[in-house]
């Protein structure tokens, strides 16, 4: 089973709808966890693509929280935006006992938030009644690897589980190393600006996304987004 998630991070509505147009090209299936009100994100086609919560827990952690936040305002926020939600992975993963247990109280069923890169991975039950699906590969943390992006590090086959982490704003720039972003983060909301930094001269993130949704459709493996998989294997 290969399924395709994306952390949006605040991505312009242009950059994330580029990406979305990529999974639209290929017909295939994607969780997005999702940060922000987004035209784009609330008119997706809900065929292919699953909303999820990505909720950004930092200003708590950070001690930099003019709006007083809590766990709880987060949360309500983005469901108020977002009622269909079922799935949460916390921006930078963030995580623990406590918060798995607001999460179930909110009526979420999965938590994604537990990285195994490159490793196999298997959905459990938590003992709250939530259901945690790891996941194996993300961008960001291929190219912190210093991974070059011609190989995603991990073979597939049809009998495991593959949950691949893509953002917007990579497929976008088609980084290729964290240089790469560096340079283009300072223009993180102007599209334009952007466009000025991508990649153009290695394999990339991009390229990496598309390759992987053909290699999905020409062996024929299964795809489905987080919460259709978890509904057909253990609700
Ligand atoms: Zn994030």
């Amino acid at each position: 089973m290969i399924i395709f998630t994306s952390d949006i991070d605040w991505a312009t509505e242009e950059v994330t709808a580029e990406m979305l147009g990529i999974f639209e090209q290929y017909n295939t299936k994607c969780t997005l966890f999702v940060t922000h009100p987004s035209k784009v994100l609330q008119n997706c086609n809900r065929d292919l693509f699953e909303i999820a919560l990505h909720p950004n827990f930092n200003p708590i952690l950070d001690n930099n929280n003019p709006q007083n936040k809590t766990q709880d305002s987060i949360l309500d926020e983005l469901l108020g935006w977002y009622p269909e939600a079922k799935g949460v992975r916390s921006h930078c993963m963030t995580q623990s006992t406590p918060m798995l247990s607001k999460f179930a109280q909110k009526g979420l069923l999965y938590d994604a938030n537990h990285f195994l890169p490159y490793q196999k991975i298997q959905a459990f039950k938590l003992w709250n009644g939530m259901w945690r699906i790891p996941y194996n590969w993300e961008d960001d943390i291929h190219y912190l690897y210093e991974k070059s992006f011609e190989e995603t590090g991990i073979e597939l086959n049809e009998n495991d589980l593959f949950v691949f982490d893509f953002h917007p704003i990579h497929v976008f720039l088609n980084t290729d190393c964290e240089q790469t972003y560096i340079n283009a983060k300072p223009f993180y909301q102007n599209t334009e600006e952007l466009k000025k930094h991508k990649n153009t001269t290695k394999t990339g993130a991009r390229d990496m996304l598309i390759s992987m949704l053909k290699i999905t459709k020409e062996k024929k493996y299964a795809n489905d987004n987080l919460l259709g998989y978890l509904t057909q294997n253990f609700l």
